[in-house]
């Protein structure tokens, strides 16, 4: 049994459990009236409560958003580390996979590897050509604009 802080009644333990399990000092009654309370002023505050959103928004953008930036540069290199960690700790795990993603796309993979090497070897021929014939493939294009 449990004292709530608010109404000052006993309970037992489960009713002060919270949604993550951690120690909760009112009972799920007051809880509950609490939320409820919280409902009731948004839905009667709705704008009130925007425009002071908006208004804090419009006032601390720019902190806002460094400490956002921060965020997700902070977040960002914890997910890659952890990526990391999981590809050393998988690494028999992640073979498989894409070997199976490769036998399962092989003709997918294949053709677009193709087109990649297609696409190269123009580059790489229009380049060729620019070194033999500096301007030639610049005139061609503005006499053929197709
Ligand atoms: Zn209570």
């Amino acid at each position: 049994m449990k004292t709530c802080t608010r109404c000052k009644k006993p309970y037992p333990d489960e009713l002060f459990i919270g949604a993550k399990g951690g120690e909760v000092k009112l009972c799920m009654y007051c809880r509950e009236k609490d939320g409820e309370r919280k409902r009731q002023y948004y839905a009667a505050n709705r704008e009130k409560v925007r425009e002071r959103k908006r208004r804090y928004y419009a006032a601390n953008r720019e902190k806002l958003s460094a400490s956002q930036r921060q965020y997700r540069k902070a977040n960002r290199e914890k997910h890659s580390e952890r990526k990391r960690q999981y590809r050393a700790a998988n690494r028999e795990k992640v073979r498989e996979r894409k070997r199976r993603y490769y036998a399962a796309n092989r003709e997918k993979i294949i053709m677009s590897n193709q087109r990649n090497t297609e696409e190269r070897r123009k580059h790489q021929a229009n380049a060729d050509m620019e070194a033999l014939f500096p301007g030639m493939l610049a005139a061609q294009i503005t006499s053929n604009p197709q």
